[in-house]
C-alpha cells in the first residue's frame, strides 16, 4: 500500500509540474468559485501572481474576474463549456482567450494569450484597408474624368488631352501599386530559388542608367571597391537597389546628388545610398519601413508614391538575410545602408 501512495505522489507532482510549465493560465474552482488551484502563467494573467490568486479571486485585475465569473456561471447554467474574449489594455495590451468548463463539482478556466494572433490578424486587416484605400483613389479620379469625357462630348481639345492625360497617370499609378503589392506577397511567400554571384558594383552601374533614363538631371556618383561579389537573387535586389535611387532623387528637390558607396570585408558586402535631400524627420525614420507609410501622404501621391518602396526594400533585403538601416538629417540628406553575407550556403 505505501507504494501506491508513493506512486500516486509522484503522478501529481507530474501533473503539477505539466499544469505549472503550461503558457495557458489554468484556475480550478470549487463550487462557490472559491480558486482551489491557479497555475503560475494565470496568475501572471490576472496580474497578481499565482500566490495572491489561490487566496483571493478578487484579488486579480477586476475586469478580468467580473468576465471569469460571469463566464462560470454560464458555463454551470448551460452545464457546457463556453469561451469568450477579452482585450486588456492595462500596461500591455493583451488579448485573451477564455474557455470555462462545468465540473461536477466546481469548474476550471482556461485563458490563453492570444495577443500575437490578434496582432497578426489585426496587421491583415490593416493591409487590406490601406490596400483598398490607395486603390479606390485612382479609380475615383479615373471615373470623374471618364465620366465628364461622357457627358461633355464638345469640350475644346486642350482639355480633352488634359483629362487623357490625368487618366493615362493614374492608371500608371494603379499599375505601380498593384505590381508593388504582388511583388510583396512573392517576396514574402516565395523562396529565393535563382540565386547567384552577382558583381554588386556592376547592378549598380545597371540601377544607374536606368534612373537616368527616368531623372535625367540626376548626378550619380558611384564608389567601389573592385569585387564586391555576394550570391543573390540579381532581379530582385536590382529591384530594391532601383527603389533606393528611386527614392534619393524623387524626394531631392532640385537635380538630386547620390552617392553610392560599396565596400566589403571577409563575409559581407555593404552598399550604401546617400542623397544630398531634405532628409527624413527624426520621429518618422522609426516607421518608414512599415507598409504604407509616408511621411507626406499627399506629397507621396503626388510623386507617385504610396508607401510602399521601403517596406519592399527591407522585405528584399532580410530576405538575403542582410541588414537595411537608414541615418538621416534634415536639410542634410539621407544615407540607406544595406549589408549583405557575400554567400548565405
Ligand atoms: P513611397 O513609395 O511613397 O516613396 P517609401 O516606402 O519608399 O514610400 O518611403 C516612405 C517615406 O519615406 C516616404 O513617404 C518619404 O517621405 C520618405 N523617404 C524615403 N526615402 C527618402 C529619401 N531618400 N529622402 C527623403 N525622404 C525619403
Amino acid at each position: 500500500m505505501p507504494y501506491l501512495t508513493k506512486d500516486k505522489d509522484k503522478e501529481l507532482e507530474k501533473k503539477d509540474a505539466i499544469l505549472e510549465s503550461l503558457l495557458e493560465g489554468v484556475v480550478s474552482f470549487d463550487a462557490k468559485d472559491r480558486v482551489i488551484y491557479a497555475n503560475f502563467a494565470a496568475g501572471q494573467m490576472f496580474s497578481c501572481g499565482k500566490k495572491k490568486l489561490e487566496k483571493d479571486l478578487l484579488k486579480g485585475s477586476e475586469i478580468l474576474v467580473s468576465k471569469s465569473l460571469a463566464l462560470l456561471a454560464t458555463a454551470r447554467q448551460l452545464g457546457a463549456a463556453v469561451t469568450d474574449s477579452l482585450f486588456l489594455e492595462k500596461g500591455k495590451k493583451t488579448y485573451l482567450n477564455l474557455v470555462a468548463v462545468p465540473l461536477q463539482e466546481g469548474s476550471f478556466l482556461v485563458l490563453q494569450d492570444a495577443s500575437s494572433d490578434q496582432k497578426i490578424l489585426q496587421m491583415g486587416k490593416d493591409f487590406v484597408a490601406n490596400a483598398s484605400h490607395e486603390l479606390k483613389t485612382p479609380i475615383t479620379i479615373i471615373r470623374g474624368f471618364a465620366e465628364t469625357l461622357q457627358d461633355m462630348k464638345d469640350l475644346p481639345k486642350e482639355i480633352v488631352d488634359e483629362i487623357l492625360e490625368k487618366i493615362v497617370k493614374n492608371c500608371q499609378r494603379m499599375n505601380t501599386l498593384v505590381r508593388s503589392l504582388l511583388t510583396l506577397a512573392d517576396i514574402e511567400n516565395i523562396p529565393l530559388v535563382n540565386c547567384v554571384s552577382c558583381d554588386l558594383g556592376a547592378l549598380a552601374q545597371e540601377g544607374k542608367r536606368s534612373l537616368l533614363s527616368v531623372y535625367p538631371n540626376a548626378q550619380i556618383e558611384i564608389v567601389e571597391e573592385d569585387g564586391c561579389i555576394a550570391v543573390v537573387e540579381e532581379g530582385i535586389l536590382e529591384l530594391a537597389l532601383f527603389n533606393l535611387l528611386d527614392n534619393a532623387a524623387k524626394y531631392s528637390t532640385g537635380p538630386a546628388k547620390i552617392t553610392v558607396t560599396l565596400s566589403q570585408d571577409e563575409e559581407s558586402v555593404t552598399v550604401s545610398v546617400n542623397d544630398k535631400g531634405p532628409g527624413i524627420p527624426p520621429h518618422d525614420l522609426d516607421h518608414i519601413f512599415e507598409r504604407f507609410y509616408t511621411v507626406n501622404k499627399a506629397h507621396s501621391r503626388k510623386l507617385g508614391g504610396a508607401g510602399l518602396g521601403l517596406s519592399l526594400v527591407k522585405k528584399i533585403i532580410e530576405k538575403h538575410d542582410g541588414v537595411l538601416s537608414v541615418t538621416s538629417l534634415l536639410g542634410e540628406g539621407t544615407t540607406f545602408t544595406f549589408r549583405l553575407p557575400k554567400d548565405r550556403r
